[in-house]
C-alpha cells in the first residue's frame, strides 16, 4: 500500500505539471471513462487542480469534471514529456491525460471514475476517509476520537484503517509506534490520551518530513527513500521497519516482527522500548 506521503507527493507533482494546462488529448482502456469522454470530451478543458485525499487522487477539470483514482497497492501516476518513453508497459496503462508540456499516465489504478462536484460529494468511499494526517487542517483531537471508536482494535491495525485516519501505510505504522514507545499490539482502549496524542504528533512529523519540498519529486513511484530516524545515512534512515534481528537504535535489543491483523501486514518493533 502506498503511504500518504507518496500519494501527496504524486498529487503535488501532478499539480505542478498539469495545473493551468489545456488538455490536448485523453486516452483510456476503461470503458466507463471512454463513455464519459465521448459524451463530455476532456480535450479542450483546463486542468484546474490536482489533490489527494487519503489514497484517492483527484484531478479537477474545467466544466465540473473530476477524475478520481484510487492508488491501492499497485496504482501509480507518472509524468512524462511528450514522446518520452514510458517506464511501464502500455498494457498497464489505464488513463492518459495529454497536455502540451506534459503527459500524465495512470498505470494499474484499480479504481478510476469521472465525477462532478455533486456526485463526488456523495461518494461513500471518499467520504469514509478519516482525517488526513497531511492536511493543513489536520485535527489531532478528531483523529483520536476516530481511533477511540475502535477500542478493541490493536493500535498497529487501527493506524492503517483509512476510515479512521488517512495517510499512514505499513512502513510509517511501525515507525510511528516505535518513536512513540507504544507496542503496536496494544488495544486502543489501553492507550492514554497522551500516548495517542504522541502517536498523532509523530505521524504528522514523519509524513510532513517526507513530503518536504524536493523530496523525490521527479517521477512518481513508491521507491523513494523514507526517513524517520533523522539520520542521513541511507542505511540508518528507519528505526525498526524491515530491521528484524538487527539491534534497536536506542537499546540494542534485536528488533522483532510479526504479522498483524486481518491483512497480515508485517509489523516491526523493539520488545524492550515498546513494552506490551
Ligand atoms: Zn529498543
Amino acid at each position: 500500500m502506498p503511504e500518504g506521503d507518496t500519494i501527496y507527493r504524486a498529487a503535488r507533482t501532478l499539480n505542478r505539471a498539469l495545473a493551468g494546462q489545456t488538455v490536448t488529448g485523453f486516452e483510456t482502456q476503461l470503458p466507463q471513462l471512454s463513455r464519459i469522454d465521448a459524451d463530455h470530451p476532456l480535450k479542450g478543458r483546463t486542468v484546474e487542480q490536482v489533490d489527494a485525499n487519503g489514497k484517492w487522487m483527484r484531478i479537477y477539470f474545467s466544466g465540473d469534471l473530476i477524475l478520481l483514482t484510487h492508488m491501492l497497492m499497485s496504482g501509480s501516476w507518472h509524468i512524462y514529456r511528450p514522446g518520452e518513453p514510458w517506464q511501464r508497459s502500455r498494457f498497464q496503462m489505464r488513463a492518459v491525460v495529454h497536455t502540451a508540456p506534459f503527459t500524465a499516465v495512470a498505470f494499474q489504478v484499480p479504481i478510476a471514475e469521472f465525477h462532478t462536484a455533486d456526485t463526488l460529494s456523495r461518494h461513500r468511499s471518499v467520504l469514509r476517509v478519516g482525517p488526513d494526517v497531511l492536511a493543513p487542517e489536520f485535527d489531532s483531537g478528531l483523529a483520536i476520537r476516530q481511533l477511540r471508536s475502535q477500542p478493541n482494535l490493536e493500535i498497529g491495525e487501527a493506524l492503517l484503517r483509512q476510515d479512521l485516519l488517512a495517510g499512514l501505510g505499513n512502513v510509517f505504522k511501525s515507525e510511528v509506534c516505535f518513536a512513540s514507545g507504544v507496542n503496536p499490539f496494544r488495544l486502543v482502549r489501553t492507550l492514554s490520551d497522551a500516548e495517542l496524542d504522541l502517536l498523532m504528533t509523530k505521524a504528522r512529523t514523519f509524513l510532513l518530513a517526507n513530503v518536504a519540498d524536493g523530496a523525490g519529486d521527479q517521477i512518481i513511484t513508491y521507491t523513494g527513500l523514507r526517513r524517520t530516524s533523522g539520520r542521513s545515512d541511507p542505511e540508518a534512515r528507519l528505526w525498526v521497519y524491515s530491521r528484524r534481528g538487527e539491534p534497536c537504535r536506542r537499546c540494542a535489543t534485536p528488533i522483532v516482527s510479526y504479522k498483524q491483523g486481518e491483512g497480515a501486514r508485517i509489523t516491526f518493533w523493539c520488545p524492550n522500548c515498546q513494552q506490551p
